[in-house]
């Protein structure tokens, strides 16, 4: 299988491996216990959070660990904004309209059952947002705005640090949560640099397991922890730690930071080769929805004139080339991608057509050059009418 489905999760890296291992085997214990083996599991978690914070420009007190990316948008989402009603009675959310479903689910039940207020920003065809649309809706009864860094479908950059020095002047007490859930080891990530008051992190993206993620939040960030049942993590998210993972994770975004340029470089070139050579390989048109600058460097999505990206993404799986329309959560969902939507509202064809093709560590030329022999014969077996 050639896999360039790397936004989508990525396999493990060996030495991530070893440390899970190494830390479920050695020390399995309950971290809370008071035991000698109690004491050997706490060690490895606050070892593995001092790690993790070094590769990303955090104190380690500021990082709670959690299940995943999912997790940590709704701890943050729903943990921030009711913090910030019940201090101050805010109740407005605000959001690109491109957010990942965890972090957008989590405001619009917020809206739905809570009595929130949401706005959802629009895009421009890039996916990028005019800074003024925040002027509208964002003010003094602000409780929460999220901004995305890097979007999973198109890989699309925000300039999160500009927009919340923006937010911060509209609305000085409203906490900013950012989904970076797609930067680690893709671009550099210094999260207090950021200006945000919330980062969400996943494991299983920067080749850890899956299942494991953070949350880091600025020291004093008041915000209600979600899962209660026991005061781990400092009170902020009850529940038996998980140091294997917690250790693998660490292990896994020290070396993609280490090894971030490198791949940049070598995902950059593989994904000019594509650009240059996609739109041959369909005559119907082919369009890119990943701009050319301020991207991620192992993201290109593209999307083909006539066609169905998900029966495009099937046909091409059934040639041995892994590949996403959408998405992956969305992809078994009935709906096109929410992404494409906003950036081309009247652009069905468009919308329907996204195949996103995602480079990762081991990502080779070979692999592109695989997508592009099995992409003829995969586009005529699902041309669409
Ligand atoms: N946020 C973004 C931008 C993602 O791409 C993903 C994963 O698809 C998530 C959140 C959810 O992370 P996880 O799979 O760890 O729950």
């Amino acid at each position: 299988m050639r896999y360039l489905d790397h936004n989508a999760t990525t396999p493990m890296h060996p030495a991530a491996l070893e440390e899970q291992l190494r830390v479920a085997r050695d020390a399995w214990a309950n971290p809370s216990s008071i035991h000698p083996a109690g004491e050997a599991a706490r060690t490895e978690i606050e070892r593995a959070r001092r790690k993790l914070a070094k590769a990303i420009g955090a104190r380690p007190d500021d990082l709670v660990f959690t299940s995943g990316g999912t997790e940590s948008d709704n701890l943050a989402v729903r943990g921030l904004a009711r913090a910030a009603r019940r201090a101050s009675g805010a109740d407005g959310l605000a959001a690109p309209a491109t957010e990942h479903p965890a972090v957008l689910d989590a405001l619009r039940s917020l809206e739905r059952d809570e009595g929130f207020r949401l706005a959802l920003l629009p895009v421009d065809a890039e996916g990028r947002l005019d800074p003024s649309g925040f002027e509208a809706v964002v003010g003094e009864g602000t409780a929460l705005v999220s901004i995305m860094a890097a979007n999973n479908e198109t890989g699309t950059l925000l300039p999160v640090d500009e927009l919340a020095g923006r937010i911060r002047q509209l609305a000085p007490s409203a906490a900013i949560h950012t989904d970076a859930v797609q930067c680690l080891g893709r671009v550099a990530l210094e999260v207090e640099a950021l200006g945000v008051d919330a980062v969400s992190l996943s494991a299983h993206k920067c080749n850890g397991p899956k299942g494991v993620g953070a949350l880091w939040l600025r020291p004093g960030t008041a915000i209600e922890a979600q899962q209660v049942g026991g005061s781990q993590e400092a009170g902020r998210r009850g529940g038996t730690e998980n140091p294997a993972g917690a250790a693998a994770f660490a292990e896994a975004a020290t070396r993609a930071a280490a090894d971030r340029e490198a791949h940049a470089a070598e995902w950059a070139r593989l994904a000019a080769l594509l650009r240059a050579e996609l739109p041959g390989a369909w005559a119907g048109g082919v369009e890119f929805n990943t701009p050319e600058s301020g991207a991620l460097p192992n993201t290109l999505n593209a999307s083909f004139r006539g066609v169905d990206g998900r029966r495009l993404a099937f046909e091409l799986g059934r040639r041995g080339v892994a590949a996403s329309a959408a998405s992956a959560c969305a992809s078994h969902g009935h709906s096109a991608s929410h992404v494409l939507a906003a950036m081309f509202p009247d652009d069905p064809e468009r919308v329907a057509g996204g195949l996103r093709i995602s480079f990762g560590r081991g990502s080779t030329e070979e692999d592109a050059r695989a997508l592009l022999e099995a992409l003829p014969p995969s586009l005529e077996a699902c041309r669409v009418g």
